[in-house]
């Protein structure tokens, strides 16, 4: 799979240059990090008073189910894609 660094499109295509937006594309290893959402939750953390908000997602992963955190919500049914312990959407 590559990914472009800067847009984060993603192809299981070879290529180098991405379409979307011409930004150089990495390789990303095919590891299975892809999962789809069962669940997505929204929290809010107000540590000092700041506000700051992000969601929680539970993810299908391999036949499991894992936790992960995400800055935009998802939605039921969406595949993502899961970095440590942050997940993004598979565009
Ligand atoms: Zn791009």
């Amino acid at each position: 799979m590559m990914k472009c660094i800067n847009c984060g499109y993603v192809t299981s295509y070879e290529r180098i240059i991405c379409p979307k937006c011409k930004s150089e594309m990495k390789k990303v290893e095919e590891n299975n990090n892809n999962g789809t959402v069962i669940l997505s939750w929204k929290l809010y953390v107000t540590p000092d008073g700041n506000e700051e908000e992000y969601y929680i997602n539970l993810i299908s992963l391999n036949g499991t189910k894992a936790l992960c955190k995400s800055s935009s919500e998802l939605k039921e049914g969406e595949n993502v894609m899961i970095n440590g312990q942050l997940c993004e959407k598979i565009t």
